[in-house]
């Protein structure tokens, strides 16, 4: 157990958070940043990613976190392996207590703990995550081109991730465990007027079928809950679209959270309901949960952390 005392704290080592410690960093606030269970954030689920500006044609994820992860180092931010497990934001400055019993205070936080997109739990699912199988129709979509891909869930994500997928691939089958569907009526009338979408009602996903060397999905194991058939879908890609949950458990009686759990932020800003606490990335962003739009959240929250700083 050991006392850390520092003008600001980050948490979360996703692009938020490392982009945050960049900045703050650089303005010389002596950053110290927590890394949490998942070293590099969500990206690091993921194979390859091509739409992150300036890395072109593509790059790895885990090559683009470990070059921020760098970046950071050489500015000097000090990195430490724990996650935060408490938090009193009642009193200044604010203190965190790790999982590793240590205790940190800070005249201003940045939290960067991003959120966790909701999996199916079916055998063998982690092998083909990033193999066929996504949870982020904008990230990967465009690999599905003329392709048949599915989309599970019935909600309004589900639906506007299979209106999305009608731009690249050539069938969408909508997989829901419901009769009908959760999401918004405009965007089911949406759904229903394209040709390209087929629905499986009543059905959940029993098993991803697939090959090895290369690893790649080729079909899911569909069972009717109503008749408890099986059938077998051949698809070339799936993409699991039944939420996300923010990492914001700790935080819970601290900072104002939305309806989702999300934490609240000012409008074009990243302050809190918490002077001096500052969120960045993905957990305050319901809406488009990309690793660009993250950073440069972390970048927005590093100023607003400087300015606080400095009044
Ligand atoms: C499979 C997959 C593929 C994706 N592909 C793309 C893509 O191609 N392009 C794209 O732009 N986006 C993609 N995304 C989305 C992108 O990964 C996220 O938008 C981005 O990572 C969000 O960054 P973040 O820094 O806000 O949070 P995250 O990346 O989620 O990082 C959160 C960090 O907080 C830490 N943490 C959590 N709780 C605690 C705690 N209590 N204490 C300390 N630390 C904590 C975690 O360990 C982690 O390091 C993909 C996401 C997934 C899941």
């Amino acid at each position: 157990m050991a006392e850390y005392h520092h003008k600001v704290l980050i948490i979360g080592s996703g692009p938020a958070g490392y982009t945050a410690a960049i900045y703050t960093a650089r303005a010389g606030l002596k950053p110290l940043l927590i890394s949490g269970d998942e070293i590099g954030g969500q990206l690091t689920l993921s194979a390859e990613i091509e739409n992150y500006s300036g890395f072109f044609p593509s790059t790895s994820s885990t090559e683009l976190m470990e070059t921020m992860h760098r970046q950071a180092e050489k500015f000097g931010v000090v990195f430490i392996n724990d996650t935060i497990v408490e938090v009193d934001f009642h009193h200044h400055p604010f203190e965190c207590v790790s999982a590793n019993h240590n205790v940190f205070y800070a005249q201003s936080i940045i939290i960067a703990t991003g959120s966790s997109a909701q999996w199916l739990n079916t055998p063998d699912e982690k092998k083909f995550r990033g193999h066929g199988l996504s949870v982020c129709a904008t990230c990967d979509g465009f690999f599905y081109r003329n392709k048949d891909v599915a989309v599970i869930g019935g909600g309004n994500a589900a639906v506007e991730e299979a209106i999305y997928l009608t731009q690249f691939a050539r069938s969408i089958t909508l997989i829901h465990r419901r009769d009908k569907l959760r999401a918004d009526k405009i965007l089911q009338d949406k759904l229903s007027a394209n040709s390209k979408i087929n629905f499986k009602y009543n059905c959940v996903v029993e098993e991803i079928l697939g090959q090895d060397e290369p690893t790649s999905l080729t079909g899911l194991k569909l069972k009717n809950i109503k008749t408890d058939k099986n059938e077998i879908l051949n698809i070339d890609g799936a993409f699991v679209a039944i939420g996300h949950i923010p990492n914001t458990a700790v935080f819970r009686h601290q900072l104002e959270l939305d309806n989702k759990g999300y934490i609240k932020t000012l409008p074009d800003s990243c302050a809190t309901s918490v002077k001096g606490i500052f969120a960045a990335g993905d957990v305050k962003d319901p809406l488009f949960r990309q690793a660009i739009i993250a950073a440069g959240s972390g970048a927005q929250a590093a100023i607003e952390a400087g300015r606080f700083l400095n009044q």
